[in-house]
């Protein structure tokens, strides 16, 4: 059984086993989550993201999949970094948004987590509404398949945080 949980706040001051990115492709940072987390994991995340740039995705990493990095300084032990979709009202692009949540739980089960916080992926942006972001985000997660025990949804603003909660009332 995974709990669904709703905290307001910073994702990087939670601690959890892992701490979910809304990344882009690049892997080398930018703006928004992506640059909190950064910033506040310190310079080991973005050797480990260099590295995997190297290894195994030199065009970068595809939107709808997640990788796991280090969390350097951060109060986790893992990094899982995922591209969510941009959005766009020409095209329906919900099924790479659900399939950053559900591929980052895949890894966060390979890695073992038991806790893992998400932010609203593709909802700062990458411009995605709100309220469809929390219910992909939430019928995603409920309908998962997975170990980890926790999934802790943080909402940086009010706005967010009452489009989660409505969802997972
Ligand atoms: P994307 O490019 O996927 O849209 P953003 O980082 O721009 O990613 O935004 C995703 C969500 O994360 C937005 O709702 C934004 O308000 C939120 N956000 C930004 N900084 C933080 C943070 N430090 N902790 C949690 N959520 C954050």
């Amino acid at each position: 059984m995974t709990t669904l949980t709703l905290v307001r706040g910073d994702i990087t001051r939670q601690s959890a086993d892992a701490i979910v990115n809304a990344a882009n492709s690049s892997l080398l940072g930018g703006g928004g989550v992506d640059g909190a987390i950064h910033r506040r994991g310190g310079p080991a995340i973005l050797e480990d993201c260099r590295r995997l740039r190297a290894s195994h995705y030199g065009r970068g990493l595809p939107t709808g999949q997640a990788v796991a990095t280090t969390a350097g300084d951060l109060d986790a032990r893992w990094v899982i970094h995922t591209v969510g979709p941009r959005f766009t009202p020409e095209a329906d692009r919900s099924e790479l948004l659900a399939s950053c949540y559900r591929e980052s739980l895949r890894v966060a089960d390979e890695l073992g987590a038991r806790t893992v916080a998400f932010p609203a992926v593709s909802a700062g942006i990458y411009g995605w509404p709100l309220e469809d972001a929390a219910r992909i985000a939430v019928e995603t997660v409920r309908a998962a398949e997975t170990s980890v025990e926790e999934v802790r949804f943080v909402l940086f603003d009010e706005r967010a945080y009452e489009a989660f909660a409505a969802r997972l009332r």
